[in-house]
Order: structure tokens, then C-alpha cells, then sequence
């Protein structure tokens, strides 16, 4: 199973997160704060109720959703509503894996009528505030590390002894669509499509109402083998017919997927769904870049014997609006982008497929980027900073995480791989990899006329607002960790500099252009052997943030971190 921060696997975060109220249809962030009533809601609770309830709400930017109706024929529309209620269930689905005591919680609170913390609760599935460390926002008890996916009470060296001494169970036990319970006299696995029934089996219902009604073949045959493996926990086929959908509008990604919730062993898969609208003429042009991936790996800056020219998997590209995203992804931070499926077996034959989700990506450069541009940048180069130039390096850094090294063989004729070899430093090291080989490829793309020559300027700048934007979550994240490095090396060599009297940050694009490259021959090379002392060194000299970028962090206080969406689809739709 993968990780969004691994290479060949990655999801990864770019540009984090939120998520929606999706309750009523109602956005948390419109509504004011009422200390009276969320006094009674407490009351009602029995618990406390966080007293910044109003700032971190604020956190989030609302932003509507909306579906591009035009584009839908009768029919599509049809289909799209059956498989926006099926997509609902996941919310439905991951709540209940969040925490057992989630959906009590919820009902208490829709009764009360606090809109506010009833949102709030909504946006983060739980009584934790998934942009601060999961502090709890209501009451004072922690997060489970196992979610819902273990006994509330179960320890993880109960669970390893177990399986120690009853190895005929192991599979089971780790299996990504398992829960373990406890039973007479241990534990016991239970599998997702018992557990989860009554809602997987209604949302098979919905998926397959769907393929009925779809004019597209492959979308069809993927709804009803997903469907299907909602009854079985068997999703390889299903992921292999996912892969194979094509020439669609319509387009859903749904079902457990990542393991991040599991926070105790990384096991169990958390349900989610992706609703979305895809663009055939931008994923057509972007899907050329396939053509790119072994040219890429030659044009690394790094010796030709470390370089990996049999990576041929075709990974097709997608550029889609997403409508409405439920359960796991909608949690928190709002994804940007995503590369599925897990399944290594379906990767080894297919490849994995990249998929865009531009809207959610313009509501981010709108409401965050830009705004910390403003700012932090130089005015006279504010003007450089575009949505193309955002865009298109979130889709190289993830393009960038599939080239340079991946198996190595050390000197003394060791099989490995730089993950196992980089230790602790490999998140880091492969975010930084992936955000400064992606910068490199986007300057040889605009050489190799892919992209137009003015995104040359446009990307060196918006990649340093991008600098800030991340940042701001700390320097402890793969990501945030990774972005600090970069900025250090290239402020180090002269690419960025700061105006001494208004604070204000600058590119130096010749210079910028050659850091960059130097940057990534540095890091590859790292990669190339392995090397773990140079890697904790490159964090060690780079990774600190220094009191100028303090400085300009505390300039950003009114910008939000993240977006709430509100999807139109639902209003229209309402589930109640
Ligand atoms: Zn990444």
C-alpha cells in the first residue's frame, strides 16, 4: 500500500487540504460566531468547547463549488446524481471510522443548532482540529492513534503479540480492509464489507443504478467491479478497470484508499470519493508528458549510470473539476492532486493515473497563494505570479517523484532502496527532490517547447510564494521541511534576496535557473548512493528557518491556511 509522501506512491500533499460542512449545505466559515450558543451546546455536550472556536474556523477560506451543468447531457446528469449519493455514503463510511463516538456526537449537535460547531465538527469528521495537531476542539480527549479501525483499548503490542502467536491470522490481521474486534477471548478480523454493510451495500446499489445508465462502457464496468468489491474486499479488478476508463465526463474515484488514518500501523484503508468533471482537450494536452518521462530521466543532473531508463509505465494524466469529494480526502486539508491506485500489483501492470483536481487548485491559488504573494513579494514582480506557473509545477513535483533512483545497488553489492537507506531524512529528501527536479523539468520543458517560454519567469516566482504558503504549516512536515531547505540553498546562492528596507522578497532568474539545477544534481546524488549522512547534513545546514522568513510569516496572519468548500451539488441534491 502506498503513501502519498513516497515516490513511487505519492499523493502527496502540495498545497493541503480542507474540507467541507457538508451537513446541511451550509458553509462553517459564513456563519458568526455566537458564544451563547455554542455555551448551550457545551451544556448539551456535557463537554468544553475550544474558546478560539471562531479563529480556527477562520482558517478556512469558504469557497462554492459548482458543477458545470452545460457540459452534461440528461443522461450524464443522471448518472452523476446516483454517484454523487454514493459518494455521500463515504462521508458517511469515514466518520464512522474516525471514531466510534463520532456519529452520537454528531447527532447531539445537529440537535442542538449550533451551525458553527456542528460545521467545524463536519469539516474534520471528529471532535479534533486536523490543522492543529488534532487538539481537540471539543472536550479534552485525545485522538485515537487507531481510529475506529482497532479496540479503543487495544495497545499495538497486544496486537503484534497476537499476531506472533497466531501467524495464521496475520493476513487478515494487516489486511487494508480488515477492522479488528475483540471477541471471545481475543481479537478478530473483520472484514470491511461485514463491518460496513448496510452503507457499502447501499452505495453499491447507487454505483450500479449508475452503470446501468452510463453511455460509457468503461466507466460502467468500473462502477459495477467497485461495486462488486464493496461485497467481496477484493478491489483489484476494480482497480484495473479504473485505470481503463476512458473518453468519460463523468468521473469517480471512490472506495478505501489511503492509510493515513490508521496512525497506529498504517494498515487499514479509509473510504473516500472523488466526484469530478473531467476536461478532455487539457487532459489530452497534458497527457503528452508521457512522452517526456524517459527524456526527463536523461536530462537529470546526475551521472547517466544512476539514471533509470526502464521505468516505462504509462501513467495517464487527467485534468478534472471536482463536484464533491467525500469521506478520508475532504477531512482537514483539501487535496490538489492525486496518483492512484495503491495496489502495486495494478501499478506493475498498468502504471498509476495522475489526476488533477484544477478547481480545488484555482481556489488555493485565489484565496492563498496569491494573497501571500502580495504580501511577501516584490511589487514589481508580483505580476509573475499565475495560476499556469502553480499549476503546472504541482503536476511536475508529481511527475518528479517517479524519476531519478529508486533500487540501489551499493558498492559492496547490497540490493536496497534509497527509502531504506535515507532512514528518517527520506521524506524530506524525496519532497525536495520532487519540488526542485520538478522546477528543474519545468525549465527544460519550456527549452524543449512544451511550455511557453513567459512561464519561465512566471514559475521561478510563484515557486518562491509557493515557499511561503508551505511553511506556514512549520518546518517538521515532509513538506514544509522540504520547502525550508530549498529556500536556504537558493537564498544562499543568490536567487532569492530581501529589500533590506520593505521586507519584501525578490528572484534573481539567472541565478535562480543555475541554484535550481544545483539544488537537484546535490540531492539526486544523495539518492544516487544512498548516502544518509549527506542527507541529515543537507537538512541540518538548510532545514532551520531563520528570523527573515519569521518575519515574513508574520505578515500572513489574515490570509487563510486553507479552503472550505461548499459543493452546489448537494444543495441540489439534499441527502436529508
Ligand atoms: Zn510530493
Amino acid at each position: 500500500m502506498g503513501t502519498r509522501k513516497s515516490a513511487a506512491l505519492g499523493i502527496c500533499f502540495l498545497a493541503l487540504i480542507c474540507a467541507a460542512c457538508a451537513q446541511k449545505g451550509e458553509n462553517v466559515a459564513d456563519k458568526k460566531g455566537d458564544g451563547k450558543v455554542t455555551a448551550d451546546a457545551a451544556a448539551a455536550l456535557g463537554m468544553e468547547i475550544a474558546a478560539d472556536l471562531d479563529a480556527r474556523i477562520a482558517a478556512y477560506a469558504p469557497v462554492e463549488i459548482k458543477v458545470p451543468w452545460e457540459l452534461l447531457d440528461e443522461n450524464e446528469q443522471k448518472v452523476l446524481e446516483k454517484l454523487y449519493r454514493a459518494s455521500k455514503i463515504m462521508d458517511e463510511l469515514f466518520l464512522r471510522q474516525v471514531w466510534s463516538g463520532n456519529v452520537d456526537m454528531r447527532d447531539k449537535l445537529a440537535a442542538h443548532g449550533d451551525a458553527r460547531l456542528a460545521g467545524f465538527f463536519a469539516l474534520n469528521f471528529g471532535p479534533w482540529d486536523r490543522l492543529n495537531e488534532n487538539q481537540p476542539f471539543i472536550g479534552t480527549m485525545p485522538k485515537p492513534d487507531g481510529a475506529d479501525f482497532y479496540p479503543a483499548d487495544m495497545t499495538a503490542a497486544e496486537l503484534e503479540a497476537w499476531i506472533a502467536a497466531h501467524p495464521e491470522d496475520k493476513a487478515a490481521f494487516q489486511s487494508n480492509f480488515t477492522v479488528i474486534r475483540r471477541a471471545e477471548g481475543g481479537l478478530t478480523a473483520v472484514p470491511y464489507s461485514k463491518e460496513y454493510a448496510g452503507l457499502l451495500g447501499e452505495a453499491a446499489r447507487y454505483m450500479n443504478e449508475a452503470a446501468d445508465l452510463a453511455a460509457n462502457e468503461s466507466l460502467a464496468k468500473f462502477l459495477r467491479s467497485r461495486a462488486a468489491a464493496f461485497m467481496s474486499d477484493d478491489y483489484y479488478q476494480s482497480d484495473m478497470d479504473w485505470m481503463d476508463v476512458t473518453g468519460n465526463l463523468v468521473d469517480l474515484t471512490i472506495g478505501p484508499y489511503e492509510v493515513y488514518e490508521d496512525n497506529m500501523f498504517n494498515y487499514k484503508a479509509a473510504f473516500e470519493a472523488f466526484l469530478c468533471v473531467r476536461d478532455p482537450e487539457e487532459s489530452k494536452k497534458l497527457d503528452g508528458l508521457k512522452g517526456y518521462l524517459v527524456k526527463m530521466e536523461k536530462n537529470l543532473p546526475m551521472d547517466d549510470r544512476h539514471k533509470n531508463l526502464n521505468r516505462g509505465s504509462d501513467s495517464p494524466i487527467s485534468v478534472v473539476d471536482e463536484i464533491f469529494s467525500g469521506g478520508d480526502t475532504k477531512a482537514g486539508v483539501q487535496t490538489l492532486a492525486f496518483n492512484l491506485p495503491n495496489d502495486e500489483r495494478v501499478r506493475e501492470a498498468k502504471g498509476s493515473k495522475k489526476v488533477m483536481l484544477r478547481n480545488i487548485c484555482h481556489a488555493k491559488f485565489d484565496r492563498i497563494l496569491y494573497p501571500i504573494a502580495e504580501r511577501v513579494l516584490a511589487k514589481d514582480q508580483l505580476g509573475y505570479v499565475t495560476f499556469d506557473a502553480y499549476f503546472n509545477h504541482i503536476l511536475l513535483h508529481e511527475f518528479s517523484h517517479g524519476l531519478g533512483p529508486g533500487k540501489l545497488t551499493l558498492a559492496d553489492g547490497t540490493e536496497t532502496t534509497v527509502n531504506l537507506e535515507l532512514k528518517n531524512t527520506y521524506s524530506i529528501n524525496e519532497e525536495a527532490k520532487a519540488d526542485i527536479v520538478g522546477e528543474y523539468n519545468f525549465y527544460y520543458l519550456i527549452d524543449d517547447g512544451f511550455f511557453d517560454r513567459k512561464l519561465e519567469k512566471e514559475t521561478a516566482v510563484t515557486f518562491l510564494a509557493g515557499f511561503f504558503r508551505s511553511v506556514r504549516f512549520g518546518t517538521d512536515s515532509a513538506h514544509g521541511g522540504a520547502n525550508m531547505i530549498i529556500f536556504n540553498y537558493m537564498k544562499e546562492k543568490g536567487a532569492y534576496a530581501q529589500d533590506p528596507a520593505t521586507g519584501l522578497w525578490s528572484v534573481d532568474f539567472a541565478k535562480a535557473r543555475e541554484a535550481v539545477t544545483g539544488l537537484a544534481r546535490e540531492i539526486l546524488a544523495i539518492q544516487a548512493l544512498g548516502d544518509f549522512k549527506a542527507s541529515t547534513e543537507l537538512i541540518e545546514k538548510y532545514g532551520k528557518m531563520g528570523d527573515d522568513v519569521r518575519e515574513s510569516l508574520s505578515r500572513l496572519g489574515d490570509v487563510p491556511k486553507d479552503i472550505v468548500p461548499s459543493f452546489e451539488i448537494e444543495k441540489r441534491y439534499a441527502v436529508n
